[in-house]
């Protein structure tokens, strides 16, 4: 961070450590440093810090990188898979990751005993680095670019006034400062605490052994080796083998299922004792793929606490403290990490917002239920015990469940739901009786997680009515005599069209960038309901908040209601007469328009009823009292008997809506994406004189380089994941943002960006699926035309 920071100009920078440096988890690292990760900013993070480690190699303070590749086994068929789909991921950054078999696997490492080897994959740019020397090197950097670093300093309290940190208290003095970033690793969770933020890191147990010297050290140093499917890893570590994994049981350190973290103040430079029972698994994998281990002596072992999340991915970003910013949990991947880390969180810094999509990594993603250490630590436990199992898509995380629930999850249980979890909230994504057969089930991957009643239940919304349960959306109450006008700048849409408008919208960066996409309903002079995704709240109302301290607007009241209110979406062409049966309320078209909002009566239960469509169809979103959401439900079922009504689940909504073209945040659209790209240009103001990013706007309109496109497959089966690459006569052009099944139009669907000379319907695209290239064709848009009034 520091050197980053330093780099970008800033020469106020000042870095405390309560010891030395690295005496945290740094000093006890293994160091290797993989580049290809699940996430596209995560992967370029690292290939970053690959980038800066071969740099420093050259000067005076070399940190040690060793360039010696990487080598990734495949010891079962899915494996391989996995690996042959990691291939066509890292094409898509120029990454020279490539298939090798088990033989030349084993001439790269010939320790390798190749009983159960399917095949396996070589990268020649990843690398080991001395985590303490690559500490110092780039310390050395920071001092040269004028950073002062003072050791032996305790941060013992930070103090925040308006929201704003303002200064922070040592045991060595107190320093005045406008902004702090808690790089504590482990520790980060106590010194939020020090101004109430809550970050959700658990230190937890991670062990390594090192082996007595025996390899030829005048031979070049072997690849790394990872055999995911045995759960270990090995590194040459001078003449021996490092050798360490994830084991099945993990051991949190110093947190309970009641209790946050609590490390010992006295903790640094130390490592805990070692734990044998549960290294055990790992030490006989690891003699089974290089039975060499068996008979070789151990030097070192290690067990060293580290700081993990609750989905194996970086905490960064800034709080709902202004000023006061997060660069930790690491997850046993900080030292590959490090440089893409300082170098994002630093640009983070200056610029007031990050300055690419790191939403998989940002502290906004962790909501409400990640308040309670109980959740926190359930959920680490899970994601640490499964960091090397195969992840396919549809998964769903089983601890901490069930949490959050809607007023009809009981009813959703006797109807066979089967329910997946966002945010903490269990969702149906579909019920289980409303499965037909396997006809359509995609091939490979997309299909292990499938339902054919998805595919019923898409099929009854597009023909007749389907009922859909979206009680978890959230919900932001806006209002204040100024909360027009603030939400007119932070919008990029016009959203005051008067009370029982509803408008759909996008807040922007200042690139023109997207950071939220929501609806705003107007429910009163100056009173405003934004409705947005479930897993998006507390993202969402963060940025608000911000904009609110930082523009000036801080009598604008916003308020979390996600909880005050179920929410339930009725769509079809049969919707209207359904609604219409049960209200005293003209439903038509000429008294009800789309996109207009009022309060009705729904079989004698106040509601308001929001004329407008995720699915591409006829339809109302309605909002009552969470109180009455299960009467309510009642209601809407008994009405809809008659009109061949079904009740469906989110993996219908996402069929539907892609069908449709309706984007998804976080999926087709991000911070990184404008809405000219996005093709949501209709969404955007231009009128107004004054919303964040319209400069940005302006400045880029007509120069869009890229543009998002549908590309459809006839093949219904052949369904892209996500991240797959995309190639046009032979070139790389792309890679896939999200696919799915379009069961109305009968084909499979996916979304990407493609070059603007590639971007017109017709043009001929191949995308590969697990080493194999298809055909598909960019499509005109929308895929399924009408909207029925
Ligand atoms: C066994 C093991 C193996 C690993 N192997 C790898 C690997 O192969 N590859 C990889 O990329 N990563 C690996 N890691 C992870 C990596 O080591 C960590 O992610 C990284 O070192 C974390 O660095 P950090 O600077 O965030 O935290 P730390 O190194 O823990 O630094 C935090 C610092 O904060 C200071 N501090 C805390 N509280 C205060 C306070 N109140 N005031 C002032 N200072 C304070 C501490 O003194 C400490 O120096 C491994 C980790 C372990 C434990």
């Amino acid at each position: 961070m520091a050197y980053h920071l330093a780099e970008l100009g800033e020469r106020d920078v000042l870095l405390l450590d309560r010891n030395e440096l690295t005496s945290g988890s740094t000093f006890h690292s293994a160091g290797l440093v993989g580049q290809l990760r699940a996430d596209p900013t995560l992967t370029k993070m690292n290939m970053h810090s690959v980038e800066l480690y071969r740099q420093l190699e050259r000067t005076e303070s070399p940190p040690g990188w060793r360039e010696t590749g990487s080598i990734k086994l495949a010891s079962s068929l899915e494996r391989m898979e996995e690996i042959r789909r990691q291939i066509g991921w890292a094409r898509t950054f120029n990454l020279d990751l490539r298939e090798i078999s088990g033989t030349e696997a084993k001439e790269l490492f010939p320790l390798i005993d190749l009983d159960g080897v399917v095949g396996a994959c070589y990268m020649a740019s990843d690398g080991d680095v001395d985590p303490s020397r690559l500490t110092h090197a780039m310390a050395s950097g920071a001092r040269q670019r004028g950073v002062r670093i003072a050791t032996h300093t305790r941060v013992l309290d930070i103090i925040a006034i308006d929201g704003h940190v303002s200064k922070v208290i040592t045991d060595r003095g107190e320093i005045e400062c406008e902004i702090v970033v808690n790089c504590g690793g482990m520790y980060a969770p106590s010194i939020g605490r020090m101004v109430g933020v809550r970050i959700p890191i658990v230190p937890m147990s991670h062990q390594y052994m090192i082996t007595e010297n025996f390899l030829d050290m005048t031979a070049p140093r072997m690849p790394s080796l990872r055999d995911p499917d045995n759960l270990v890893y090995y590194r040459q570590e001078v003449g021996g083998l490092l050798m360490g994994g994830y084991e099945r049981t993990s051991q949190p350190w110093t947190a309970s299922l009641d209790q946050v973290d609590d490390i010992p103040v006295d903790f640094n430079s130390r490592l805990l004792d070692p734990d044998w029972n549960r290294f055990e698994e790992i030490a006989v994998n690891s003699q089974r793929r290089v039975p060499i281990m068996e008979q070789i002596g151990m030097k070192n072992f290690i067990n060293g606490p580290e700081g993990f999340t609750p989905d194996n991915e970086f905490c960064l970003g800034e709080t709902e403290v202004g000023g006061f910013f997060v660069a930790a949990g690491f997850c046993a991947h900080g030292i590959a990490g490090a440089g893409g880390i300082g170098k994002v969180v630093a640009e983070w810094v200056v610029s007031g917002e990050p300055q690419s999509d790191l939403w998989h990594m940002d502290i906004r993603r962790f909501g409400g239920p990640y308040q309670s250490p109980k959740f926190t630590l359930e959920r680490v436990q899970e994601n640490y015990e499964s960091y090397y199992d195969i992840h396919y898509p549809g998964e769903e995380r089983q601890s901490a469940r069930p949490l959050n629930t809607s007023p009809v999850y009981s009813w959703h249980r006797g109807a066979g739901a089967m329910f997946g979890e966002k945010a903490g909230w269990e969702r149906v994504n579909y019920y289980i009786p409303h499965a037909t057969d396997d006809s359509l089930r995609p091939f490979g991957w997309a299909g292990v997680n499938w339902s054919s009643a998805t595919v019923s239940e898409h099929l009854a919304t597009r023909k007749s009515a389907g009922l859909f349960d979206e009680s978890s959306f959230a919900k932001i109450a806006v209002s204040g005599e100024r909360a027009d006008e603030f939400l007119n700048i932070v919008c990029a849409n016009n959203v005051v069209r008067g009370v029982g408008r509803a408008v759909y919208t996008q807040a922007l960066n200042n690139r023109g960038g997207i950071e939220c996409d929501f609806t705003v309903t107007q429910t009163g002079d100056h009173s405003f309901f934004i409705v947005t995704g479930t897993a998006f709240g507390t993202h969402d109302l963060g940025w608000l908040r911000k904009q609110s301290r930082e523009l000036g607007y801080s009598d604008v009241l916003l308020t979390d209601v996600t909880d005050n209110f179920a929410c339930f979406g009725l769509w079809g062409p049969k919707s209207r007469e359904i609604l219409s049966a049960i209200t005293p309320i003209d439903m038509s078209n000429a008294a009800f328009k789309f996109m207009h909002s009022r309060e009705i009566t729904v079989g004698g239960i106040v509601a308001r009823a929001t004329r407008i469509t995720y699915v591409g169809e006829l339809g109302w979103e309605l909002y009552v009292p969470t109180e009455n959401g299960a009467a309510l439900w009642q209601v809407l079922l008994e009405a809809g008997t008659s009109h061949q009504l079904m009740t469906c689940g989110y993996r219908s909504i996402e069929s539907l809506r892609l069908e449709k073209g309706y984007r998804a945040w976080g999926g087709e659209i991000n911070s990184e994406t404008t809405p000219w790209e996005a093709g949501l240009g209709f969404a955007v103001a231009l009128n107004k004189e004054n919303f964040i990013g319209r400069d940005a706007l302006v400045a880029c309109q007509g120069n869009e380089t890229r543009r998002l496109v549908a590309m459809t497959f006839d093949d219904i089966r052949r369904v892209p994941l996500g991240n797959e690459p995309i190639r046009v006569g032979g070139e790389i052009v792309g890679r896939v943002k999200s696919g799915g099944q379009g069961f109305t139009i009968g084909k499979a669907i996916g979304y990407a960006y493609l070059p603007i000379e590639h971007s017109q319907p017709a043009t001929e695209i191949e995308v590969e699926f697990f080493g194999e290239w298809a055909s598909g064709v960019v499509a005109s848009t929308p895929l399924l035309s009408s909207n029925p009034l």
